[in-house]
């Protein structure tokens, strides 16, 4: 058995934490390669060091050095060595990180550094290898990042060392500059060190024992999902189920390996296991969970007979292409199409979008509705199964709530409502207690 463990920065944001993090590690020989997070916050009031390292450059730039808000950095880890007795020479270190930012000229090579301290102080808490990302995490020229090369790289640097520390959230390109994955990108560099080792499991271990089927914030304690399929992490985590960065399942999901959800500080919770395959649901488990956003606009077009027109749709999104807008869905009648986007991506954008297509599709009507939220409810045991979608659009009628668009893949194991933002809480729990309880 080989995992490969990925710590969260709340598990890795004190000594304490820390602590509790080398017990878990030293309780079970297989978990051999370990990823961290930098330390996050210790409380609600706290700043995470990668936000004070992103203040470090923004300080440098502005000033020409940064040791205002390297001051902070300089004693979180301090403090953070010193409380778990390491000899490492932590001083130096943050002395050429200190240079290193005032030196460079990227953001995300200060990003990075909370993950690149934490790794060398955990490598000397375990008495593990440590192996820095950038010589194995590769990105190509133009950002993406180069699956390939990065593959060939950890297996390689990875065979050579029993047992290894390596910090998360980025790499380097060809050249040797660093950078990083977006925000929570951890999650990622766990993800392809575990494809890398051909691990069995990729652990992850968080600050909660897993996914809830729906957010604890509208539901009154929801119940943990016990088993999830890739698919259907990628339905719930991309409608903001947010325990996992989303694109952490592509490297895993090449070599099936699954991924487990583990709380760091309830070691003895299961935590919610994600699995490459289908998973069969019984009658009592039809939706495995569910999860939304607000704030979509949907942009309404009406055009008599444009469903004999070829290529209509293709040419109406080119005009989102043009103006480098993603949509979310496209439901569409005889004469009527509608695209859902969100606020956000249309921000100072809308008039042209609108002038664009009036101009050139000339249709009878274009009309905005905003303050959409969307609703996602998940789960492969809606598929083949009748009367799904009557109990859910029954359930959210007797919550009181007006239904403003629907969307439901033929797969059949995710149904998207669109509802008015202020009905958003409500047709959310009216769906958990139809399905959950
Ligand atoms: N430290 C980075 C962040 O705060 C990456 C991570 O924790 O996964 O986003």
């Amino acid at each position: 058995m080989l995992k490969v463990c990925k710590f969260g920065g709340t598990s890795m944001s004190s000594s304490i934490a820390i602590n509790k993090v080398t017990e878990i590690i030293h309780s079970d020989d297989s978990r051999r390669y370990v990823v961290v997070s930098a330390p996050g916050k210790r409380d609600n009031t706290d700043i995470k060091i990668t936000d004070t390292l992103y203040q470090c450059f923004r300080e440098m730039k502005s000033t020409g050095s940064c040791n205002e808000s390297f001051s902070l950095i300089y004693d979180r880890y301090m403090g953070i060595v010193r409380d778990l007795g390491l000899k490492i020479d932590m001083k130096t270190y943050l002395d050429n990180v200190k240079k290193g930012i005032e030196s460079s000229q990227s953001p995300d090579f200060a990003a990075s550094r909370g993950e690149y301290l934490n790794a060398l102080i955990m490598a000397e808490q375990l008495g593990y290898a440590f192996v820095d990302a950038a010589d194995v995490i590769r990105f190509n020229d133009d950002g993406t990042f180069d699956e390939d090369t990065t593959n060939d790289l950890v297996q390689e640097a990875l065979s050579k060392v029993d047992k290894a520390v390596i910090p998360g959230f980025y790499g380097s390109y060809q050249d040797g500059r660093i950078k990083t994955f977006s925000r929570g990108g951890s999650d990622i560099t766990g993800a392809i060190i575990a494809r890398g080792v051909n691990a069995d499991l990729y652990e992850n271990w968080t600050d909660v024992s897993g996914f809830l089927k729906a957010d604890p914030r509208i539901v009154n304690n929801p119940e943990r999902i016990k088993t999830l399929s890739f698919r259907e992490l990628r339905e719930l985590s991309y409608m903001g189920a947010s325990v996992l960065h989303p694109d952490a399942v592509f490297p895993v999901r090449v070599s099936g390996i699954p991924i487990n959800i583990r709380n760091t500080f309830a070691p003895q919770d299961e935590g919610t296991m994600i699995v490459p395959h289908y998973v069969e649901r019984d009658e009592k488990n039809i939706v495995t969970g569910i999860a939304g956003k607000k704030n979509f606009a949907i942009i309404l077009i009406e055009k008599s007979m444009m469903n004999s027109e070829i290529g209509f749709s293709r040419r109406v999104l080119s005009v989102f292409e043009k103006y480098g807008i993603s949509i979310e869905h496209m439901p569409s009648g005889i004469d009527t199409l509608s695209v859902v986007v969100s606020e956000e991506e249309l921000k100072n954008k809308l008039d042209n979008v609108i002038m664009d297509i009036r101009s050139q599709f000339k249709p009878n009507t274009v009309e905005v509705y905003h303050g959409i939220a969307l609703i996602a409810t998940v789960g492969h045991g809606m598929s083949r199964r009748p009367g799904t979608s009557a109990r859910l659009f029954k359930s959210i009628y007797e919550a009181d709530v007006n239904v403003r668009m629907i969307d439901q893949g033929s797969s059949e194991m995710n149904i998207i409502i669109g509802v008015e933002n202020d009905d958003y809480e409500k047709a959310l729990a009216a769906i958990y207690h139809e399905f959950i309880g």
